[in-house]
Parts: C-alpha cells; structure tokens; sequence
C-alpha cells in the first residue's frame, strides 16, 4: 500500500470548520500585523510551553536571529551550535555579528551532550543553541550548569517533555520554534516564536521584530521586519489545544516500532533519559543504509536522510566549519535515515514500514 513520510493534514480534517471561523474573524477585523491574534497566540503559547513570555515573528530562522542579539549575542562573541541539525540553526548566528563554533553531538540522542559542548567552550562563549533534535531533548540544565547561557532551538520539539515533566521552551535562557508547516505545530504560511521568562529579553526581542522600535517614531538600533501575522495566529490558535494529543500519536507510533521489532533490525532513535519526546521525525541508523533506502522505495515506503551534508560542512560555511572534525556528526550524517512518523501513524502501517525495513537484510 506504502506509506507516506508524514501526514500533516488528516489530523487538521477534524478541524476545518474552526478554522475557517478563525480566518474569517480576522478577514472581519481587518487588522492583519501585530493586533489581538497574535498577543492571544503568544500568551497562549507561553503558557503551554510554562514561559512567561512569547514573542511572536516571521519564521524560526528569524526567531534564533533575534533571541540571540536580545541576549546580548554580538561581534566578537562565540555561539556553540552543533552541526547535525537544519542549517537554519547555525545560519541565524553570523547575522548577529557572532562566530559559530560547531559541536559534535551523542549519537544516540543526536542531541548536543555536556561533553560535545564543554570541549569547544572558549572564553569567548557568549551562548549555547541546544537543539532538542527530531523532537528529542537536549541536556539543558547540565549545559547551563557549565556556566553558559542556553538558547533552545525547539523548531522540531513542539509537545515533547523534559525529564522533570517541563517542557521544551522553557528550559533555557529564551528558546525559539518554527510555526513551519509541517513542524508538530503548523501554520498556514511561515511564523515563529521565541520564549522566555525574562522580561527584559523578551521586551528586546519585541523591540528588534519591529525595526528596532518601541513607539514605531523612534528608532534605537537597526532590527527586523519580523512578525507572525494575525491570520497564522488565529490558525495556530485553533490547533494549541490538539497539540498534546497529536504529541501522544507521536510517542505512539514509536512505541508501536518499539513493539514491532524495529530495534533488531536497525539503530532506534534514544530519548534523552526520562525526556518524552513528541517525534518530529523518526530517524534510525543504519551502516548500510543505501540498501535500507533502496528497500524502502522498493515498497513505496516515504524515507528521508535529511542531513547527509552535515552544517559545518556546505560551502556558505566554510570559514567556520572548514576544519572541524566531528566524528559522531559524520558517523550520524552517512548513516541516518527518517522513516514514517506522524499523529495518525496506525499500527498497520508500522507494521507495513518494518516489514519492508526487515527485507533490506
Ligand atoms: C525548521 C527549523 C528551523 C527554521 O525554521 P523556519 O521557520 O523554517 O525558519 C530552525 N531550526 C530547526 C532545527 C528547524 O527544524
């Protein structure tokens, strides 16, 4: 029968009505930037993720930029990115003035570790972006506990848990998500959000997402046009309250790959322990994995290696990752490959994908 990579629209059927509602409330409103759809989203959002703030912009690109320079990042400053993630995480830092420094991850979790941090720290450090990967959740507190601040890359780990039961978004200094369309909390369009418990932060990041102003007559420093907009926000506040129980489709699904015997087969993706992650993408391991793919396109299988050319390694990259050895980065970006995951993910058609998993021998 085959099986799709993901599936963001059958759990958005059940919705239809609501959100024609909503965009029809704003079409009544007439006010499309910055009105009561957005402030509703970004108290909303904060609280789901138990920040105290949330600041609403264009895309999760934009959203690490502007984190960063309200956390004082700048010119002359180091931020610690790993490079197996989206190279949006590492392409928001050079805007800001600072220099990335690429770090390795575990290659289990792959997630930065203290250790893949702690041996890139310089005293030149000035921040930390933990990506809490394919919805898995990076170690935060134990990196903040080596005395540096930490920014959240949380574009993939909307409705994942964090060992003491918080969440992602709240766990750092400020954290950032994508509102992308196919991300655990989509949107109709771009938008983004950063989160944060410091008020002083958060009223910066307000400031930079508009021109740098506070009362659009002066202008203290030169910032972004960056908004989430009042249609996306009125979208996205129909889904906040679905998005726990599709988290749970989620953790689902890789518990049915658990049962199904997957883990015999190929190397499964390892939750940071007692994190509870809402699997963006399901990525396992395999050191054949040409073969791997060659199956699962033979059976109309959706798969997917994401990064084979890991951050540090493209061309746009080069005065920063040139010389960089990551091993376990490398070792991950040759063999990964996503399979199959979404809220609605059936136990057949798990079965279906390790069926064809299990005929690549
Ligand atoms: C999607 C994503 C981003 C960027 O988000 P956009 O909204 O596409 O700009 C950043 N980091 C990670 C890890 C992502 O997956």
């Amino acid at each position: 029968m085959g099986v799709a990579l993901f599936d963001t629209s059958t759990p958005l059927i059940a919705l239809r009505e609501e959100l024609r509602g909503a965009i029809e409330r704003v079409l009544d409103s007439e006010r499309y930037i910055l009105g009561p759809e957005v402030s509703a989203f970004e108290r909303e959002f904060a609280a789901y993720c138990g920040a105290e703030h949330g600041v609403g912009v264009a895309n999760g690109t934009d959203a690490i930029t502007i984190a960063l320079r309200a956390m004082g990042v700048g010119p002359g400053d180091e931020v610690v990115v790993p490079s197996f993630t989206f190279y949006a995480s590492a392409e928001a830092i050079p805007p800001t003035g600072a220099t990335p420094v690429f770090c390795d991850i575990d290659p289990e979790t792959y997630c930065v570790s203290t250790e893949t941090v702690r041996a890139v720290l310089t005293p030149r450090t000035k921040a930390v972006i933990a990506v809490h990967l394919f919805g898995n959740v990076a170690p935060v507190a134990e990196i903040q506990a080596l005395g540096v601040a930490v920014l959240e890359d949380a574009a993939q780990a909307a409705g994942s848990l964090a060992p003491d039961g918080r969440r992602p978004g709240a766990l750092g200094t400020a954290a950032t998500f994508s509102f992308f369309p196919s991300k655990n909390l989509g949107a109709f369009g771009d938008g983004g959000m950063i989160t944060t418990s410091d008020e002083l932060l958060a009223e910066r990041a307000r400031t930079l997402r508009f021109h740098g102003s506070h009362d659009k007559i002066t202008y203290e420093q030169v910032g972004y046009n960056s908004r989430l907009d009042e249609l996306q926000a009125a979208i996205l506040r129909v889904q906040l309250p679905h998005l726990d129980g599709w988290a749970d489709g989620r953790r689902q699904a890789g518990r049915h790959y658990k049962e199904a015997g997957l883990g015999e087969l190929v190397r499964l993706p390892r939750a940071l322990d007692g994190a509870s992650p809402a699997w963006h993408l399901y990525v396992v391991a395999h050191p054949e994995v040409k073969r791997l793919e060659g199956a699962l396109e033979d059976a109309g299988i959706g798969h997917k290696a994401y990064y084979r050319t890991p951050v540090h390694r493209q061309a746009a990259m080069r005065e920063w990752g040139g010389d960089v050895e990551l091993p376990a980065t490398e070792q991950a970006a040759r063999m990964h490959l996503a399979i199959p995951m979404s809220p609605v993910l059936s136990r057949e058609q798990v079965d279906e994908v390790v069926a064809a998993v299990a005929s690549a021998g």
